[in-house]
C-alpha cells in the first residue's frame, strides 16, 4: 500500500467507518493476488487447482489470471501476497430472506415467540439493520445472494444493496405466489399472498413484473386432500406470465409429487430438497427437461431444531462473521415463554435423536447431482437459527457429509451459484474479463470444504475488503 493511500485509508476508516481497504482502484491501477493457489470450480481434478499463480484485477474486473512467473503485475498495483492461500470465486447463497434475521423472533410459524418481541418490530429491525445484514454476507465470502421471497420492500433492499459498496449482488422475488394464508405475516405489506385463481395468480405476477424481479416465486404447499391438479394450474398460470416476461419461475416444493408438479407446471428453480421419498426417473427427466436448478437447504431444518430444543451454539465462523445481535438473541430461549414452542414440536425434537438433515434430502441431493442436475447451495438464511452470512459454511459442510466432493460443492456454490444470479457470463469463475468478486483462504478448500470458512479477505467488484474489519464496523 502506498503511503498516500495509507493516509487516505486512515482518514476514511476513521470518518467514514468504511471497510474497505481500498477503493476500487481507477483504470491506471490495479491489485495483484501474487503466488496464491488459484481454484477453478469449473474444472475437474487436478486442474482445478493451478498453485503459485498471479490474479491481476483492473478496475472491476479481472484482466490476467496464470502463473506468477508469467504474469506481470504493474508498478503501481496494491500487492496481496497470494503465498501460502487460495483463492475461489465470490461465494453465492441461492436462498435467502432479507425480511427474516434467523433469531427466534424472525416469524411465527412452527413457534410463535411473538409475545416476547412482536412480528412487527422484528421485521422494523431487520429493515434498518439491512447495511449490517449486508455486510455479514460480504465478511463470509458471499459476493451474491438470491432473495428468493419477500415483501414488496425486497425490491428496495435490491436497490440499497446496489448503492451500497459493503454489501453483496443481490437478485430478488417478491411476494410469494401462495396456496395457503399466512395472515400472521400480514403487516400491510405481506410476504406471502394466498392465491386461489388463475386469474389472480396472473394478476400478482404481472403487478411484480412491473417491478423487474429476478424470479417469481411460488410457495406450493399441497396438503392431503387438497385438489393437486388445480394447484398445478395455478403454478402453470404463474409460469406461464413469468415466462412471457422473459422472468424464471422458483418454486418451494418439498415432496416428490409437489415438486413434479412444479416442474411440469416450468419451474426453472427448486428452491428445497426432496424431502419426503427418494427421486425417481421421471422427476430427473422432468428436471433435465427444464434445465431446473435444484438447492438442497440441508441446514435449514436443523437450524430449527437446535434453537427449537436450545442446543443451537455458534460455530467458530458464527462467532467471528455473524450479526453479533442475533447470535445474541439466539441465547434467548431461556428466558422466553415455554408455551412458544407447541408440545407437539418439543417432543418432536426431544424424541428425534441426534439433529440431522432429513436423510432422504441427503440420499436425494447425491442422486440428482449423479444424474447430472445442476445443484445450487443455498441456505434458507433468516429462519430461526440459520444466520445470514456465515451459515453457508454449515451448509456445505453438510453437502459435504451427503456425499459431494469438495469440488462438487464448490462448484455449487460459485459456477451454479452464478446461473442463479442469471450472471453465467459475468460471475462464479476466475477468468480474465469476470467481474473481480473473489474470496482469499488460509486454507484449502479442496481438501475439505470446511475451509471455504478461512476466509482471509474477500473481493467484490475490485474492492479488497477484510472480515474482521467488516464485523467490528458493525458491533
Ligand atoms: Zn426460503
Amino acid at each position: 500500500m502506498r503511503f498516500a493511500h495509507l493516509i487516505l485509508y486512515v482518514l476514511f476508516a476513521a470518518t467514514a467507518a468504511c471497510a474497505a481497504i481500498e477503493a476500487a482502484p481507477g483504470a491506471d491501477e490495479s491489485i495483484a493476488i501474487v503466488g496464491a493457489t488459484v481454484i477453478h470450480p469449473e474444472r475437474d481434478g487436478a486442474k482445478a487447482s493451478e498453485p503459485d499463480s498471479t490474479i491481476l484485477i483492473s478496475g472491476h474486473r479481472i484482466v490476467a489470471v496464470g502463473p506468477a512467473s508469467t504474469v506481470a503485475v504493474p508498478q503501481k498495483s496494491t500487492v496481496i501476497d497470494g503465498r501460502g492461500k487460495w483463492v475461489i470465486p465470490g461465494l453465492v447463497d441461492g436462498h435467502v430472506h432479507f425480511f427474516q434475521s434467523g433469531n427466534l423472533y424472525t416469524r411465527p410459524d412452527v413457534a410463535d415467540f411473538t409475545r416476547a418481541v412482536p412480528y412487527a418490530k422484528e421485521v422494523a429491525r431487520n429493515q434498518s439493520r439491512l447495511p449490517a445484514t449486508f455486510k455479514v454476507w460480504l465478511a463470509s465470502g458471499v459476493t451474491s445472494v438470491v432473495d428468493i421471497g419477500g415483501p414488496f420492500w425486497n425490491f428496495e433492499m435490491r436497490d440499497a444493496a446496489e448503492r451500497s459498496s459493503e454489501a453483496p449482488r443481490v437478485a430478488v422475488a417478491g411476494p410469494l405466489i401462495s396456496m395457503i394464508a399466512d395472515p400472521k405475516l400480514d403487516l400491510g405489506d405481506p410476504p406471502i399472498i394466498e392465491i386461489t385463481s388463475t386469474d389472480a395468480a396472473r394478476d400478482l405476477v404481472r403487478r411484480e413484473l412491473a417491478r423487474k424481479p429476478d424470479y417469481i416465486k411460488v410457495w406450493f404447499i399441497h396438503r392431503a386432500g387438497e385438489d393437486l391438479a388445480a394447484q398445478e394450474a395455478i403454478v402453470r398460470a404463474t409460469a406461464d406470465e413469468a415466462h412471457r416476461a422473459g422472468v424464471a419461475l422458483a418454486v418451494h416444493a418439498t415432496e416428490l409429487i409437489v415438486a413434479k408438479a412444479a416442474l411440469r407446471s416450468g419451474a426453472d428453480y427448486l428452491v428445497h430438497s426432496v424431502m419426503d421419498v427418494p427421486v425417481d426417473e421421471e422427476f430427473i427427466a422432468l428436471a433435465k427437461t427444464n434445465r431446473a436448478l435444484y438447492c438442497p437447504t440441508l441446514f435449514v431444518i436443523p437450524g430449527y431444531q437446535y434453537a427449537l430444543s436450545n442446543t443451537w451454539q455458534p460455530t467458530a465462523a458464527e462467532l467471528r462473521l455473524a450479526d453479533p445481535q442475533i447470535v445474541a438473541a439466539m441465547g434467548d430461549l431461556a428466558r422466553i415463554p415455554s408455551d412458544a414452542i407447541p408440545p407437539n414440536v418439543a417432543r418432536r425434537i426431544a424424541e428425534g435423536g441426534p439433529i440431522t438433515p432429513p436423510d432422504v434430502a441427503m440420499r436425494n441431493l447425491q442422486s440428482v447431482a449423479n444424474a447430472g442436475i445442476t445443484i445450487v447451495m443455498g441456505t434458507d438464511a433468516g429462519n430461526i437459527g440459520t444466520l445470514h452470512g456465515p451459515s453457508v459454511f454449515r451448509e456445505m459442510t453438510l453437502m459435504q457429509q451427503a456425499g459431494l466432493t469438495p469440488l462438487q460443492v464448490l462448484r455449487a456454490a460459485t459456477v451454479n451459484g452464478a446461473r442463479a444470479m442469471h450472471r453465467e457470463r459475468e460471475l462464479g469463475t476466475i477468468v480474465p474479463g469476470r467481474l473481480a468478486d473473489l474470496v482469499v483462504l488460509d486454507a484449502d478448500p479442496t481438501m475439505s470444504v470446511d475451509n471455504a470458512s478461512r476466509v482471509y479477505r474477500i473481493v467484490k467488484d475490485g474492492r479488497v475488503y477484510d472480515p474482521d474489519v467488516l464485523i467490528r464496523s458493525i458491533r
